[in-house]
């Protein structure tokens, strides 16, 4: 479904052109709940950026289903992109739009017809469950209301592939929670590719099959969620492991206080 051969990218800055990606090489499966995890700095963002061109990789070749991605003139990047719907931490709404006008948005971009338009957005909006909330303007609603906002718009066009970007990151815990299940239900439901970015290993271990981590630009891992908990190979994911360890003995000493103490 996506395949990332030898991607790199870098950025100018005042001290000169620094290296962000390198050697990015990586396969997502067609139908995967795919993370990959680093943390900040490490080029997460800019590698899922480039997946869609909102960064241009200076090297490598993007391959996304049956399209090349990094040949497409801009012409055939508008019209692949509506394929690849994105969904973002600050969830990026229209703030003057009302979530019907946000969500029906892609459509009116894509040339829809209004008829189309108003059943399509319907439809989405109670998928996401806010389907009382079509007439609502986003300052009206909480965290996790705007990122239902953002899930339907992102999968209003019928993507193949859906990006998160630290989508949940914003959102309280209870909330993340309702968010990934629902990010799980639209992969069961729709079939839908999903690859995500995050700091947070709750996310990692709550709804991705396969992953990889990201350490200083580069690729150190990749492989079953699970492999990662058991056997991290890599300094960042035995870091992440670690500090999970540490809270874990941490809670079971404060659960054996609580015990002893009834
Ligand atoms: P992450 O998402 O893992 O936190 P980013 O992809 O945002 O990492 O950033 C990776 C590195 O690239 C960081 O050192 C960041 O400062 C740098 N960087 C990101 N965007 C730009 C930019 N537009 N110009 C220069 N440097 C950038």
């Amino acid at each position: 479904m996506v395949h990332i051969h030898n991607l790199g990218k870098s950025y100018n800055t005042a001290k000169g052109t620094v290296p962000v990606l390198q050697d990015i090489h990586l396969t997502v499966e067609k139908g995967d709940i795919f993370g990959i995890i680093g943390f900040s700095g490490a080029g997460k963002s800019t590698l899922i950026r480039c997946l869609n061109r909102l960064e241009e990789p200076d090297t490598g070749m993007i391959v996304i289903g049956d399209k090349v991605i990094t040949e497409l003139d801009e012409r055939e990047l508008r019209v692949a992109r509506q394929k690849i719907g994105m969904i973002f931490q600050q969830f990026n709404l229209f703030d003057a739009k009302t979530v019907f006008q946000n969500v029906a948005f892609p459509l009116e971009v894509a040339g829809h017809s209004r008829p189309y338009i108003q059943q399509r957005v319907r439809e989405i909006l109670d998928l996401v469950q806010l389907g009382d909330k079509a007439h609502v303007y986003p300052y009206q609603l909480s965290g996790g209301q705007k990122q239902r906002v953002g899930i339907a718009r992102a999968l209003v066009n019928e993507p193949d592939l859906l990006l998160s970007d630290e989508a949940t990151s914003a959102l309280d815990p209870q909330t993340t929670y309702s968010i990934l299940e629902l990010l799980k239900e639209i992969n069961r439901q729709l079939h839908l590719t999903i690859l995500l970015i995050t700091h947070e290993l709750d996310v990692l271990q709550h709804v991705c099959n396969n992953m990889a981590v990201l350490e200083a630009g580069r690729i150190v891992e990749t492989g079953p969620v699970e492999q990662f908990f058991l056997q991290p190979r890599s300094d960042t994911a035995k870091r992440f492991v670690g500090i999970l360890d540490h809270y874990r003995e941490r809670r079971n000493v404060v659960m054996e206080g609580v015990g002893e103490g009834i």
